[in-house]
């Protein structure tokens, strides 16, 4: 069976006993149906990966011995996937699957196509930092992903200027993802996925004359909530993280 995984406060795991509650707690007895003597990996979203055994299984919390800590460095280049605001639960799929893929932030946009009517805005982006961390998790990841607040376009190209490269996917074709990325020695990649409707001719020129490169997918339109996950697979691929 795979090894339960949970987040804990980095100030949690100074210590060499760990207490669940509330929710994880739950989840580990009830829904793993967990042993006392079982090993758990306790993690602080910021490399440190504690692998720990079950000592007490109570009715309310759960208390874990820390056996071992091992803090792993994050991979390089970092992802930064930029997405444009999506109807309905495509979003939440977006981070689902950027999150388990390894992206090191999220940040929702909008640009002049995007579905920008979007009512309660604050519950979804919190909404969508509890998927990433849902997900995370599942995934093992040691450095949870940041969900960014929803940004407008102009920000969006302000915020360029801290990447070493950025790509922004166009189904009107530009160069090959592993072409731009050869040799990339950028610490921090922003990639940058359009709205269903597509990027306008002025958002493709203002992103080009800050220096960003637009890259082809391949031959087929593909689905906003799917152009970032192939994206992301792609610059992994390019940059030898997959
Ligand atoms: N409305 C457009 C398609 C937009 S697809 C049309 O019908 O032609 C939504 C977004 O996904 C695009 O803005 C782009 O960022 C990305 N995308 C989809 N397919 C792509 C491809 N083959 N290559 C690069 N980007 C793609």
């Amino acid at each position: 069976m795979t090894t339960p995984r949970f987040y804990v406060s980095a100030a949690d795991l100074e210590d060499d006993r760990v207490t669940l509650s509330g929710g994880d707690h739950h989840h580990l007895c009830r829904v793993l149906r967990a042993r006392v003597g079982d090993e758990v990996w306790l993690l602080d979203g910021r490399g440190l990966k504690a692998t720990a055994r079950i000592e007490r299984l109570g009715r309310e919390s759960s208390t874990l011995k820390v056996t071992d800590r091992k803090w792993e460095e994050e991979e390089r280049p970092r992802l930064h996937l930029f997405q444009s605001l999506l109807k309905g639960s495509k979003m939440d799929l977006v981070v689902e699957v950027a999150a388990e893929l390894g992206a090191a932030s999220i940040t929702p946009f909008t640009c002049r196509y995007s579905q920008a009517t979007t009512p309660a805005l604050e519950r979804r982006v919190e909404r969508w930092r509890a998927v990433a961390a849902q997900s995370s998790r599942v995934a093992g990841r040691r450095y949870l992903p940041e969900v960014g607040d929803p940004v407008d376009w102009k920000e969006l190209l302000r915020s360029l200027s801290r990447f070493g490269v950025t790509l922004f996917a166009d189904e009107r074709g530009g160069e090959r993802v592993a072409h731009v990325l050869r040799e990339c020695e950028a610490e921090e990649l922003a990639l940058i996925v359009g709205p269903e409707g597509g990027f306008e001719d002025a958002e493709r020129e203002e992103l080009c004359s800050l220096g960003a490169r637009s890259v082809s997918l391949g031959p087929h339109v593909l689905r906003a909530e799917f152009a970032g996950m192939a994206l992301i697979a792609a610059a992994r691929c390019a940059c030898g993280l997959m």
